[in-house]
């Protein structure tokens, strides 16, 4: 098998095409896919207990499960909390440190799950745009929490964050908890992130910058499978072609990395298989 592996992608089963998608993936190549669950805020209403998360996390274990029969490799569930949630809590009403709260007790749910062997990683992270201090300081303190959560159980944590080429910050907090800064990917990296390991968003320039810079990456496309968004983010095709494309080119040893080596040292996972 010539492993290829999108690292970040979303599935709606309901609304968007959902495992039509994943047969899209499959026949032009991709043989290897991590699905992360979708906003808990998806449909416009804002989580209020825990069964919000729980009911989107246990639409992605499902949907993990009909795509590894559709795949020559398989798929693997990421779960977690969107870190932009934290401002929509509060525009209702909550304070800074009660959305953390809850979006803390959202992560020990899907830690919880991945004990189980439902997923195999963390998503967390801070919110992209400006926000007040207390925001940012809650969205830091949740973020550290999801490292702490994941090094307890030595596994990797997807992390959606500003636009950077340096989260150093993030990995010093990483050695102080004692989690290896490799299993802290930066998810829609362009290219280059110091501290942590890049998932990169599969444009050609980005994954240019990747190549020459030389260290270890993955790919992914963030497809986001919302009819009402089409070209928000990149198509689920987008990593079988460009990997086909970046091979022709002779970046065979790169593109080991990226489906290969990579993952294995992030997740401990066997993309050959
Ligand atoms: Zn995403």
């Amino acid at each position: 098998m010539n492993p290829i592996f999108d690292n970040h992608c979303h599935l709606d089963p309901e609304k968007g095409k959902g495992i039509a998608a994943v047969e899209e993936f499959s026949k032009s190549g991709g043989t290897h896919m991590l699905i992360v669950n979708q906003h808990s805020w998806k449909d416009g209403k804002t989580p209020s207990d825990m069964t919000d998360f729980e009911e989107r996390f246990y639409q992605t274990i499902e949907i993990v499960e009909q795509a590894t029969e559709i795949l020559e490799g398989r798929a693997w569930a990421v779960l977690g909390v969107h870190p932009a949630l934290i401002s929509r809590l509060v525009a209702e009403g909550q304070t800074a440190k009660e959305a953390g709260r809850f979006m803390c007790d959202g992560l020990d749910m899907a830690a919880k799950l991945i004990d189980k062997g439902d997923a195999i990683a963390l998503k967390s992270g801070r919110p992209h745009y400006e926000v007040s201090k207390e925001i940012w300081d809650t969205s830091n303190e949740v973020l550290r929490y999801a490292i702490s959560l994941a090094s307890e159980r030595e596994i990797a944590v997807q992390l959606h964050t500003e636009t950077t080429e340096d989260l150093s910050e993030v990995s010093d907090w990483a050695k102080e908890i004692g989690h290896p800064w490799e299993k802290i990917v930066k998810h829609f990296a362009e290219g280059i992130c110091r501290g942590v390991t890049p998932s990169v968003i599969s444009r050609r320039d980005e994954l240019r910058r990747a190549i020459e810079n030389g260290n270890p990456f993955m790919m992914e496309t963030d497809y986001l499978d919302d009819p009402n968004r089409p070209g928000a983010v990149l198509g689920i095709k987008t990593v079988p072609k460009r990997t086909k494309t970046l091979r022709e080119e002779g970046h065979i040893e790169m593109m080991e990395v990226a489906h290969i080596d990579t993952p294995k040292n992030v997740y401990g996972i066997d993309t050959k298989e």
